[in-house]
């Protein structure tokens, strides 16, 4: 995790370079409808999350009926979350951070929030019954670290480990943990076990089987200095593609590695666990990033690590639901926290983040509001592109493909009263996911 005030006073990008980027958004996405449907500027999209829509474009967004290429859907749809790094610090791939946030709270997470795979944070909690931990990793490296961590702090075991939603990065890799504590409860809401059990893992799984062509489309791009969607790529982007594209080996390493932990316990609305002198809250407060998201609150601690809810400097928008999420977000930012923990990015000392971000998920879900019946809808959020990456080229580029390129569908979803279609199951929640018994195999 960055600490928050690297991210202050940096230089505002000209608006010359916005106004290209949006020409070069618009003529993209004029040529694209020829083929009979928008295309993707980047690989980087979630589109089978939004029912294989593609919202084009990078500062604004075209939207049409067409569908993308499934095979180039399926391809793209690889590259679950993505990262910037500008930093050249030795710091390896998958390197945790820890701090003691409040007494017997610890929160680990990889200094460079950016760097591709993102890597999600951990929270340990331990009370006097039993250890929790809040998203124990999604790459088995991550896993063993935090178990190294809790077995430095505490003989106590794991009873608990909380999953906050089904995005891969933050469960794929806590089987460490499961193997050393198997009696432990694994925690997430029925929604997200559904999701894990079903088409939008499975969608995940398949695009990772291809990486090896996105990474090779990626450094092709990176080396002509052009993205894919025409527009010329800085040397900070380029630099940030080369070292995305030299960490592949390692990534795929752990990616090898990966596993889907089966919930022993699934919970439907805000529970409460009484770990012995701290009291865990997960507050379920409806959809919002997933349709699943839990964060933990500790009010004791005034503590509360939102998951996805909240990522910083970026936020996701990849099948989400920007209006719930806005109100989510709200809810989130009037608990009396002093230590905020988002899912990905440094950790915040109040909630100012979090209004910022809440207002840009009612401005898309204003636009899809508007644009409903339109045969064309069309989005802008130039103004927000300079707020979220205060003139880093990198950051830009990323809020645009995490960002503007799969929020449109999603609120159009959303707008319609069609939020299924942003993470379609292909079956009942009730059928797909089906609780373990605990500490059993
Ligand atoms: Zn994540």
């Amino acid at each position: 995790m960055t600490p928050a005030t690297t991210w202050a006073a940096k230089k505002r990008r000209p608006k010359s370079r916005r106004n290209k980027s949006r020409i070069v958004a618009e003529k993209a996405a004029k040529g694209s409808m020829k083929d009979g449907g928008p295309r993707c500027g980047s690989p980087f999209f979630w589109g089978a999350l939004s029912n294989g829509r593609c919202c084009r474009a990078s500062m604004r967004c075209r939207m049409s009926d067409a569908r993308t290429d499934p095979k180039m859907r399926q391809l793209l749809f690889a590259l679950p979350f993505l990262l910037a790094a500008t930093s050249a610090a030795a710091e390896g791939l998958f390197d945790l951070s820890w701090r003691e946030v409040a007494k017997g709270v610890f929160v680990g997470g990889r200094e460079d929030a950016l760097r591709y795979p993102v890597v999600a944070n951990t929270t340990i909690v331990i009370g006097r019954r039993g250890v929790l931990v809040f998203d124990g990793g999604g790459y088995a490296i991550q896993g063993e670290q935090v178990l190294e961590k809790i077995r430095a702090e505490t003989k106590k075991p794991v009873t608990h480990l909380v999953i906050s939603h089904w995005h891969g990065d933050h469960h794929r890799g806590a089987f460490p943990i499961i193997e050393a504590f198997p009696e432990a409860e694994i925690i997430a809401h029925r929604f997200t076990c559904a999701a894990a059990a079903d088409g939008p893992e499975r969608r995940v799984e398949e695009g990772e089987a291809e990486l090896g062509a996105t990474y090779a489309a990626v450094k092709d791009a990176a080396d002509k200095g052009v993205w894919f969607d025409g527009s010329t790529l800085s040397d900070a982007e380029k630099a940030y593609f080369t070292r995305m594209v030299a960490d592949f080996p390692e990534y795929g390493t752990q990616l090898a590695r990966m596993r889907v932990l089966q919930p022993t316990r699934v919970i439907d609305e805000t529970s409460i666990i009484d770990l012995g002198g701290k009291k865990a809250t997960l507050l379920y407060m409806g959809p919002a990033n997933t349709a699943g998201d839990i964060a933990l609150y500790l009010p004791k601690q005034k503590f509360l690590a939102t998951g996805d809810i909240v990522v910083a400097p970026t936020p996701y928008g990849f099948g989400s639901y920007p209006r719930a999420w806005a109100r989510v977000v709200r809810q989130l930012a009037s608990l009396p926290a002093e230590t905020i923990v988002p899912g990905h990015g440094a950790i915040m000392s109040d909630g100012a983040y979090l209004q910022k971000l809440a207002a840009l998920l009612d401005k898309a879900a204003d636009q899809a509001e508007a644009q409903k019946n339109a045969e064309k809808p069309v989005f802008d959020f130039a103004d927000d592109m300079d707020a979220f990456a205060e003139g880093d080229a990198v950051r830009a580029r990323l809020f645009d493909m995490f960002f503007i390129e799969p929020i449109g569908a999603a609120a159009l979803n959303e707008a319609k009263g069609e939020a299924e279609k942003n993470e379609p199951l292909d079956g009942a929640v009730a059928d797909l996911c089906k609780p373990r018994v605990s500490g059993a195999e």
